[in-house]
């Protein structure tokens, strides 16, 4: 039994700023993340296919891996919650931003307005489960972000029906320290989504961990970053905090080894060099030690 639940957003958050692969190959990014043990993965989003080309065919991306209870989309409004639960999605993952400036430039819509299509992609899936990604708990470029302001959020997305709230690093401002102010609010029972715009993702994960978080967002190779923030780098690598774990003796159920393999061929089909440290160095030598 896996101690903590690592959910890998690379088939969604990491390719969406890349340019767009076929369904057919979407999902075999899906399924050798699970032979390598990886069980929770966001595996697409239903967003506009002009403003996120790369998450065209979102329905097909579904179609081709079949039902799966531990699959996630993103679903931006209650139309592409519709469509999602039309492929067969069970649980979904909402953003709504803790800055309204971010709100404004990546939805084109105020917090408040985020917080009412929430209330109608509830109504519309009722028994799907939701997890609600809050962008921006740690800072923003538009403006700063208090704890005070994400604790609010997510008491009012808990009261609105959300079954899960994750606190976002989407441009990667947090530190432990930062991180640490906000969990002291908000408490540890949330999922942590890390960026790593400023080499602190691992060191953040760890500081949560150490903190009682138990569920954090990564993407295999470190690939990723919203293409609506400025200076957003990738997300944490699947691979980074899979070797961290593994060396303080935690259970993740995720094989390393066979995981750098799933990072080293998405390298080669999308013909880039992987941010991810572990995938470049390789796993801990136990001889050299
Ligand atoms: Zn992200």
């Amino acid at each position: 039994m896996s101690e903590l639940t690592i959910r890998d957003c690379g088939p969604r958050d990491g390719l969406q700023p890349l340019a767009p692969l076929p369904p057919a190959r979407r999902a075999e990014l899906v399924r050798r993340l699970r032979a390598a043990g990886v069980t929770s993965v966001e595996i697409a989003s239903f967003v506009s296919p002009k403003a996120v080309p790369a998450m065209a065919d979102a329905a097909a991306v579904l179609d081709e891996l079949g039902p799966d209870d531990a699959c996630w989309v993103l679903v931006p409004n209650r139309r592409g919650a519709e469509l999602a639960i039309e492929a067969g999605a069970t649980q979904l993952t909402v953003t709504v931003s803790a800055s309204e400036g971010y709100s404004l430039k990546n939805t084109n819509r105020t917090i408040a307005a985020s917080l009412s299509a929430f209330d109608e992609i509830r109504a519309v899936a009722p028994s799907a489960t939701l997890d609600v990604v809050i962008s921006c708990c740690f800072g923003s470029p538009f403006e700063p972000v208090s704890p005070s302001t994400v604790a609010t959020l997510v008491h009012q997305l808990l009261d609105a029906g959300a079954d899960q709230c994750t606190l976002a690093d989407t441009t990667g401002t947090a530190t432990p320290a930062r991180l640490l102010d906000v969990l002291a609010l908000v408490g540890t029972d949330h999922g942590l989504h890390l960026h790593d715009s400023r080499g602190t993702a691992l060191v953040n994960a760890y500081a949560g961990y150490e903190a009682g978080v138990r569920r954090f967002d990564t993407s295999v190779g470190g690939l990723g970053g919203s293409p609506f923030a400025p200076g957003a780098g990738g997300n944490l690598a699947t691979e980074d905090l899979v070797l961290l774990m593994d060396d303080l003796g935690v259970v993740t159920g995720i094989d390393l080894e066979a995981l750098l393999e799933v990072s080293r061929w998405l390298a080669g089909v999308l013909a880039l060099t992987m941010p991810s440290r572990v995938t470049a160095a390789g796993p801990l030598d136990e001889r050299a030690s």
